[in-house]
C-alpha cells in the first residue's frame, strides 16, 4: 500500500512542505517591512489593586494589524521575530511606545500608572540592553519608577546568569522587575532569590481552575505565602470571573489582572477606565 501510494505521497508532502516555506517567507517579509508601515499598536491590559480595586498600572501587549493577513497574534508572530532578531528593533518600538504612552498619562491626563513591557530573552543578551533602556527613560522623559519589565519565569530560569547579571543592572536604573507566567518554569528557589525580583505574576493556567480544583487553589496559595515571605508583591494573572477574584482577594494576592477586570484597551480607553471604580470588591 505504501509503496503503492508512495510517489503521491511524497508530491503531498513535498507541496505542503513548499506551501508552509513560502507562507513563512511571506510571513518573515512582511514582519520586516510592519515596523516602518506602522502596523504595530499597543493595547494595555489594567492590573487591578485588590485591597482598592483601582488601576495601579497596564501591561503593554503588541498587536500587528495586517492589511491583508489581518489581525495577527503575538502567540505567531513573535517567535519569528525572535527568529529571525527582528525582535530587537520591534522590542524597541514597544519599549519607547509604552513608556512615551505612560508619560503621556502622567503629564496629560494626571494619571499615575506604571507600565509593564514583556521582555524577549534575545533583547536582555544585547551588549548595549541596558544603555537602550536608559535611552529610552532619557528619551521619554519616564521615571524609571514607573517602568515595569516582565521576563518569563521559563527564559529567566534557562538564562540564570545573564539574567541575574542583567536584571541587578536594571535594577539599578530603578526599573521594576516582574517574573511572568509563574509557577510553569521550574523556578529554582536559590536562583529565584538572586534575582532582584518585585513581583511574582501567577500563571493564568492556575487562575483557570482556581474554584475546582483543590490542587491548583493550594498552588496559589503556596504561591502568595511565598510571595509575602520573600517580601515580593503577587498578581494573579487571566481573572476570568468574580469567583475566581473572590478565592484570591482570601488568600491576600496584591492585585489582579484578567478578561473580569478588563481586556487589553486601547490607550485612550485605559484613561476612561482609570477614572470608573473598576470593581466593587
Ligand atoms: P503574557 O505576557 O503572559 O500576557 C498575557 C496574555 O494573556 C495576553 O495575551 C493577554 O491578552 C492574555 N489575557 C489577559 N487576560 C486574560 C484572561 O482573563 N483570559 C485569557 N484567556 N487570556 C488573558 P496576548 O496579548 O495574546 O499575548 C500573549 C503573549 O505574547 C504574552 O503573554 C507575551 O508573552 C507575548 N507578548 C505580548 N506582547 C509582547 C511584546 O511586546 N514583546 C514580547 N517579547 N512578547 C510579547
Ligand atoms: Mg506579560
Ligand atoms: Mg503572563
Ligand atoms: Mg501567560
Amino acid at each position: 500500500r505504501a509503496k503503492e501510494k508512495g510517489k503521491n505521497t511524497y508530491q503531498f508532502f513535498d507541496e505542503t512542505m513548499e506551501v508552509e516555506i513560502r507562507q513563512k517567507l511571506n510571513m518573515e517579509n512582511a514582519l520586516r517591512k510592519a515596523l516602518e508601515n506602522e502596523q504595530f499598536v499597543l493595547q494595555y491590559q489594567p492590573k487591578v489593586d485588590v485591597l482598592t480595586g483601582r488601576i495601579t498600572g497596564t501591561e503593554a501587549l503588541i498587536r500587528w494589524q495586517h492589511p491583508a493577513l489581518g489581525f495577527v497574534p503575538p502567540s505567531e508572530f513573535i517567535p519569528l521575530a525572535e527568529e529571525t532578531g527582528l525582535i530587537i528593533p520591534i522590542g524597541k518600538w514597544v519599549l519607547s511606545t509604552a513608556c512615551a504612552q505612560c508619560k503621556a498619562w502622567q503629564v496629560d491626563e494626571k494619571l499615575e500608572m506604571s507600565v509593564a513591557v514583556n521582555l524577549s530573552m534575545l533583547q536582555l543578551r544585547q551588549e548595549n540592553f541596558i544603555e537602550m533602556v536608559e535611552q529610552v527613560l532619557m528619551e521619554t522623559g519616564l521615571d524609571p519608577q514607573y517602568l515595569e519589565i516582565e521576563i518569563t519565569e521559563s527564559s529567566a530560569m534557562n538564562n540564570i546568569e545573564l539574567c541575574i547579571q542583567r536584571l541587578i543592572a536594571l535594577k539599578k536604573l530603578g526599573v521594576g522587575i516582574s517574573i511572568d507566567d509563574f509557577g510553569t518554569g521550574y523556578s529554582s528557589l536559590a536562583y529565584l532569590k538572586q534575582l532582584p525580583i518585585d513581583t511574582l505574576k501567577i500563571d493564568r493556567s492556575f487562575i483557570n481552575d482556581i474554584t475546582n480544583s483543590e490542587d491548583d487553589a493550594a498552588i496559589v496559595q503556596a504561591i502568595i505565602a511565598m510571595a509575602r515571605i520573600l517580601k515580593l508583591k503577587v498578581i494573579a494573572e487571566g481573572v476570568e470571573t468574580q469567583e475566581q477574584l473572590t478565592l484570591l482577594e482570601q488568600y491576600k494576592c496584591n492585585a489582579v489582572q484578567g478578561y473580569y477586570l478588563s481586556r487589553p484597551l486601547a490607550a485612550w480607553d485605559v484613561v476612561k477606565r482609570h477614572r470608573e471604580r473598576m470593581v466593587t470588591l
